[in-house]
């Protein structure tokens, strides 16, 4: 890890107003070689409900392509995926929406080496360009597996605006989670022998700068869903240059996996759980807390635990098992011992909202 020099990076990367309708075009211009190709459509049933018509423009922009209404976002549904695609000499998959679909296909597309050109419906984290992706594997048990980046991205702008409010709010705090994982990645690197990717690092920080201190603060507004859906994707292309997710994730993602992992009842996003985990990170850290707690409610972004349904109990119980859920990740949870009163005061805090 952190040694290789070799990586991909997306051909395309359109963000443009009903760019779903102008995919023939966007793909004349940036990936000629894809026309023609036999391509199938990733997407879930209520989506194609939802998006028929321009789902269906793509399909027939793309020679009349099938459209598959995949189930579980999991490890066997992207392999049988593949399969089709292999056995059926497919050429390109194209993945429409949200973080599940965008997995699945992009895994399916990894396995097959199928092109993937990703289309999200919603910006609700930065896996949309990570060479990550997360399946389900075992019953709901998931793993975050490794595979190929987009070949292209296209994100449509006003079908962004017309998703749920939460999901964007979900991306937003997978963006500045960015703040708190930058410091734990210096630390675990003047622990160890491993080394920050200084590109890698400048990208990620830059994602973070691009929506921490934009003025526009409006989330429907088009301005605002250019600069998230950049800085979404640049933290994917900084996991991609640094082989690693250590520029997007770190003491606020352990947090977030412990949820995931101990606390499957609680009912919270990605995003919004890393934006959770980050103000204490912060305190953690040594760094205040406090722009970043105003600036998740200038955005109406909730951080007060209960709202999520999540005792001080529970709360202290996550950062405990935070510190085990991936051993070998060095972060500032490492540098100190767990101490119940502190969570306690932190969590006291958040509800405050100061
Ligand atoms: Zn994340």
């Amino acid at each position: 890890m952190n040694q290789h020099t070799r990586f991909n990076l997306p051909i395309c990367l359109a963000v443009e107003e009903d760019a779903f309708f102008h995919s023939d075009r966007i793909i004349r211009d940036y990936i000629p070689d894809m026309i023609g190709q036999k391509t199938i459509i990733v997407s879930e049933q209520f989506l194609i409900d939802i998006y028929k018509e321009k789902i269906y423009d793509i399909s027939h922009d793309f020679g009349g392509a099938e459209i598959i209404a995949m189930g579980a976002a999991s490890f066997d549904e992207a392999v049988a995926i593949a399969k089709k695609v292999c056995i059926e000499d497919i050429k390109v998959i194209i993945g429409i929406g949200g973080g599940r679909v965008l997995d699945t296909a992009k895994y399916a597309a990894h396995i097959s080496k199928a092109v993937y050109i990703c289309m999200p419906t919603s910006l609700s984290n930065d896996s949309l360009a990570s060479p990550f992706a997360v399946l389900e594997t075992v019953g709901s048990a998931r793993k975050t597996i490794e595979c190929k980046i987009p070949t292209a991205i296209i994100v449509d702008t006003n079908m962004i605006i017309n998703a749920p409010e939460g999901q964007t709010l979900s991306g937003i705090g997978d963006t500045i989670a960015k703040h708190t994982a930058l410091y734990d990645w210096k630390l675990s690197a003047s622990k160890s022998s491993s080394r920050v990717e200084d590109f890698a690092y400048a990208l990620s920080r830059m994602s973070f700068d691009s929506v921490y201190h934009c003025d526009e603060r409006n989330m429907k507004s088009r301005v605002f869903i250019r600069i998230l859906s950049r800085a979404l994707v640049m933290g994917g292309l900084a996991m991609e240059i640094a082989g690693s997710s250590r520029p997007c994730s770190g003491s606020e993602h352990l947090f977030a996996h412990a949820i995931e992992e101990y606390y499957p009842g609680v009912k919270i996003s990605h995003g919004l759980a890393v934006a959770l985990g980050t103000i204490p990170a912060c305190i953690f850290q040594g760094q205040d807390p406090s722009g970043i707690m105003c600036f998740f409610k200038s955005h109406g972004l909730d951080f007060d635990p209960r709202s999520y349904g999540i005792t001080p109990e529970m709360f202290a119980d996550m950062w405990e098992k935070a510190r085990t859920v991936r051993p070998g990740r060095i972060t500032v949870l490492d540098t100190f011992a767990h101490d119940e009163k502190q969570v306690g005061e932190i969590y006291a805090r958040m509800t405050e909202g100061i």
